[in-house]
């Protein structure tokens, strides 16, 4: 079943691809949460279907699609997106296997995850194989941050930003999920990651999100370190919302009146200083960082 808001980015690939001007390298941008990768493996397996002439869908009974169910086509080639990065040589591995013939005798797809997570090396080998379209080959790529792409790469492929439109459609189908903004007041942040809220209900992390909610509009009591950090090792992407929660408690306290904005500016400072330690800094020490956060927040909001 296709999320209800992609269907309209659906129909446009398939427009596309019935009148003959689907282009060989298609590029899904956007938040996480938004469908970029189910729209991408969605696409893929219409591409490698047997029965695709002028449809993109699977037909779901054929070799190809079997093969796809087994999870061992040989004509799709997937770098995940789970890996912290992508090199040089996981790029020649996929060039090597578009350039040999497909093994069905139909397309040859490869799917690329997170491609901002190539290193440069791995973008310039890349290239070569976006300038040189061949027949029957396809390459669908994922992105949360277009920004640190190459405009090179950029300029040869088709860009989708993939977003959540119609707000109702959405708020509807998280409802469906259980989720809410009366039993999570959060929730209402994430409205346009809706799959990022359906990963944490899957994977049953909904109480830590609950919890760092509670403690980041509570920062001036915490002193128990080691109990944040537990709920935040379970899934280390919960460090991007925890950050997300204190801008927005903040925020909130600003307006009530219950920070100047003097100290406003310093909590910012802390937590903008916190989330970049942890994109550069490799190997660091949460435990000490989230300390130096907490206490560093605890000062500002004591401070006249
Ligand atoms: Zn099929």
């Amino acid at each position: 079943m296709m999320y209800p808001w992609l269907q309209a980015f659906q129909q446009h690939l398939q427009a596309s691809f019935s009148q003959r001007r689907f282009h060989h390298a298609q590029l899904f941008f956007g938040l996480e949460g938004t469908g970029k990768r189910y729209l991408a493996s969605n696409l893929a397996e219409a591409l490698l279907c047997n029965t695709t002439q002028n449809e993109l869908n699977r037909c779901g009974s054929c070799k190809s699609c079997n093969l796809l169910k087994a999870q061992s086509h040989p004509d799709l080639f997937t770098l995940s997106g789970e890996q912290s990065s992508i090199g040089v040589d996981e790029v020649r591995a996929l060039n090597d296997f578009i350039f040999h013939s497909a093994q069905q005798g139909g397309n040859k797809v490869v799917v690329i995850e997170r491609i901002e997570k190539m290193t440069e090396s791995a973008a310039n080998a890349l290239l070569k194989t976006l300038e040189e379209p061949a027949l029957k080959r396809y390459i669908l790529m994922t992105c949360n941050d277009v920004s640190k792409l190459k405009a090179t790469i950029l300029s040869r492929c088709n860009k989708t930003q993939v977003n959540i439109g119609d707000n109702q459609q959405v708020s509807f189908w998280l409802e469906q999920q259980g989720i809410n903004a009366s039993t999570h007041p959060w929730a209402e942040i994430f409205h346009n990651q809706p799959l990022l809220l359906d990963k944490w209900l899957k994977q049953d992390s909904m109480d830590e999100v609950d919890n760092l909610w509670k403690v980041a509009h509570d920062i001036d009591r915490i002193s128990d370190i080691a109990a944040l950090e537990n709920e935040i090792n379970k899934d280390p992407s919960l460090l991007n919302v925890f950050s997300r929660f204190l801008m927005s408690a903040f925020k909130q306290q600003v307006m009530n009146g219950q920070l100047n904005f003097v100290q406003y500016q310093h909590c910012v400072a802390s937590i903008e200083t916190f989330l970049s330690d942890h994109h550069q800094v490799l190997g660091i020490n949460r435990t000490l960082s989230l300390s130096k956060l907490v206490f560093g927040l605890q000062r500002a909001i004591k401070q006249d």
